[in-house]
């Protein structure tokens, strides 16, 4: 039986972003004088129905495998809330057990972009108990119709996590003046829950925010909040924390609601094998 492949948009309501670059660190500034603009998240939803033919079957699939993208924000009071789930409503999560590589796709990178990147991944591995591995920079353009298995350029195994910034209008990704930054995992259905596998984490090079991580609006706490997204979290009704999607005037630090979440997805919940990478079919 043949690859069933899906691919679910939702656009989250309401991220916010600063003004255009300015040449020096913006003072704070009133929420009424940020532009709205949207963050949009996208599941890949990748799976193998149990063969019946001569290709084996990867996974044994019972009931609905589908997973999607959780559009509504979590509530306050629960303090995160997953970003991908499956039909049990189990989070979708990186196999905390081995490094995850990720590649820069740094043409159009801001001056800041390399520092920040790291700086947002080395507060992403502290809170989730993850390891990021750098495998160098990148000349693919990131795409909605990314394959997340590409043996000739990354070999036999799920296509690195790809992060940058790029021109509004060169990617189908939806980066632009709706969407200061996207974030796209590839889900796998797997015992205990989605395996993430493979993913995306873009971000606008046409309007750029100020780098770093203070405060106003960062690419520093976009990255956070995509970042977020990428190993597993939804937004959140809750304005202290990261995953409120909107662009704050406070200082980009995890709150204590993101720190449970992205501990709940890391390291704490055991290890989580992927299923062995291998092409789609369409
Ligand atoms: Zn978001």
């Amino acid at each position: 039986m043949d690859a069933g492949y899906w691919a679910v948009q939702a656009a989250a309501p309401g991220r916010r972003e600063a003004p255009a670059l300015a040449p020096q660190r913006p003072p704070r500034r009133p929420s009424s004088r940020l532009r709205p603009v949207l963050c949009v998240t996208l599941v890949v939803t990748l799976f193998w129905a149990w063969s019946t033919g001569g290709m084996p079957a990867l996974l044994r699939m019972t009931g609905d495998a589908t997973v999607r993208s959780v559009s509504t924000p979590a509530p306050a009071v629960t303090g995160w809330g997953p970003s991908y789930v499956d039909a049990e409503g189990r989070p979708g999560r990186w196999d905390p057990c081995r490094p995850i590589p990720y590649v820069l796709q740094a043409g159009w990178m801001p001056d800041s972009g390399r520092a920040d990147v790291a700086e947002a991944l080395r507060r992403v591995e502290v809170a989730t108990g993850l390891a990021f591995v750098y495998e160098g920079d990148t000349d693919e353009m990131p795409s909605h119709h990314r394959e997340p298995y590409q043996p000739q350029r990354y070999g036999d195994r799920w296509a690195p996590l790809l992060i940058g910034w790029v021109p509004a209008g060169s990617t189908d990704l939806g980066v632009g003046e709706d969407a200061q930054g996207v974030s796209v995992a590839v889900a796998v259905p797997n015992d205990g829950g989605p395996s993430l596998v493979s993913g995306q984490v873009v971000l606008d090079a046409t309007h750029r925010l100020y780098g770093g991580f203070g405060p106003g609006g960062t690419e520093g706490e976009v990255l956070l909040h995509e970042l977020g997204h990428a190993v597993g979290l939804g937004h959140v009704l809750d304005p202290t924390q990261v995953m409120y999607p909107q662009v704050k005037n406070s200082l980009p630090e995890f709150g204590a609601g993101d720190r449970e979440g992205l501990a709940a997805v890391g390291a704490a919940a055991g290890c989580h094998p992927p299923p062995r990478a291998r092409p789609l079919r369409r």
